[in-house]
């Protein structure tokens, strides 16, 4: 959208009263609800991207052996989807999770790994 919006002023020396309003709805939604409710919530390209994730073959798993309960990965995940939920595997979103592995990265114990397989 702010492309079309750019490609419009370029071409029409104008701007898009609609384009731009849905644009600055979008920025005031970001805004004011949770992180990323856009891509989470609404977006239909996100929405489509979420369904094909949960059935991806390369994800993150925790070894509960390892994990300590330190919450760090918790702290890390930009969807605020607390990876330790991993540990009983109860609740954890995988529509929303992207596999960034930044939960993976800030682990002092190396208790998230990625894995190839279908999940249990
Ligand atoms: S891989 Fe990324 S999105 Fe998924 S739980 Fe970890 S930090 Fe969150
Ligand atoms: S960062 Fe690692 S050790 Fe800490 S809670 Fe998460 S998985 Fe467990």
């Amino acid at each position: 959208m702010f492309g079309r919006e750019l490609m419009y002023i370029f071409t029409h020396k104008s701007i898009s009263l609609t384009g731009t309003g849905l644009l600055l709805g979008i920025l005031l939604f970001e805004t004011f609800s949770t992180s990323r409710a856009w891509c989470n919530s609404l977006c239909p390209s996100g929405g489509a991207l979420s369904l094909i994730g949960t059935k991806r073959l390369w994800h993150i798993k925790m070894n509960k052996e390892r994990c300590i309960y330190c919450s760090r990965c918790n702290d890390a995940c930009p969807y605020y989807i607390d990876p330790m939920k991993l540990a009983t595997e109860e609740d954890f979103d995988w529509t929303k999770c992207d596999n960034c592995g930044l939960c993976r990265d800030v682990c002092p114990k190396g208790a998230i790994s990625y894995v190839i397989g279908r999940r249990k």
